[in-house]
């Protein structure tokens, strides 16, 4: 019997979940916590619908990206991980790094605050 395969949207495990684990990576145990406005990721709001803003947590290495700004390397952590953990077939990693490349970008736009301390110096620049 062949049962029609659903392709499995990897879409719906990478929002954020509640948990122990990062939501970027899903590596346990969680470092830090950013608070973030709801954003939609593939047609869907990342936090329960209606929420203005929402927890995300992030593993000590990826904290350590996202404080960076290293956005890049955040996405190609957060697809090897993925494609590891859930047995992603070669031909399907592009659509999965293109998913998450759109999740760090759209994080990055809608993170609220910032973890960084050096935010002084940007007033030393500015020579206010
Ligand atoms: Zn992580």
């Amino acid at each position: 019997m062949s049962s029609t395969r659903q392709s499995q949207t990897p879409s719906a495990c990478i929002v954020p979940r509640g948990g122990d684990h990062c939501d970027f990576c899903s590596t346990p145990p969680v470092f830090k916590v950013y608070r973030c406005a709801n954003f939609v990721a593939k047609g869907r709001p990342v936090f329960a619908k209606g929420v203005a803003a929402g927890s995300w947590a992030a593993c000590r290495k990826c904290a350590e990206l996202v404080d960076q700004g290293k956005w890049n390397d955040l996405t190609q952590r957060a697809v090897r991980k993925f494609v590891k953990r859930h047995r992603v077939a070669r031909d399907e990693v592009a659509g999965v790094r293109a998913q998450l490349a759109e999740i760090s970008r759209s994080f990055a736009l809608n993170k609220i605050g910032t973890a960084h301390p050096a935010a002084k110096n940007v007033q030393d620049v500015q020579g206010i």
